[in-house]
């Protein structure tokens, strides 16, 4: 009787080690440290800073957009529509369909939704 020897691979084989690497801390980028902070710049956060891109508007504007909203609102109810925003954008000359796209984006589909958005921190 002469042995079989086909097992002989197996045990490698399960020993294989899962090729982890988060435990590796990369190397921060010493060249985008902050530092370069402009200092005309309002100091607005990170959400805010989206808002004006997304909206394509600065935060100026941003800015009136939600006071306008948010005395709008107060007076009235949301009636679903972002028909107060349309009208603010059309007082300011500020194109409704890239401004309303990018409120849509944001998740506002209405004026109280479009407050939201832009008095969030
Ligand atoms: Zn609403």
């Amino acid at each position: 009787m002469v042995p079989v020897r086909t097992a002989g691979n197996v045990g490698a084989a399960a020993e294989r080690a899962p090729m982890t690497t988060h435990d590796r801390d990369p190397e921060p980028d010493r060249t985008s440290l902050p530092g370069h902070r402009s200092a005309g710049a309002p100091p607005t956060s990170a959400w805010q800073r989206v808002v004006c891109v997304v909206l394509g508007m600065g935060a100026g504007h941003v800015a009136a957009l939600r006071s306008r909203l948010a005395a709008c609102l107060a007076l009235r109810r949301c009636d679903g529509s972002l028909r107060e925003a349309r009208r603010w954008a059309r007082t300011h000359r500020v194109p409704w369909d890239p401004l309303e796209a990018g409120l849509r984006t944001l998740g506002a589909r209405c004026d109280c939704e479009a407050l939201e958005v832009v008095e969030r921190e």
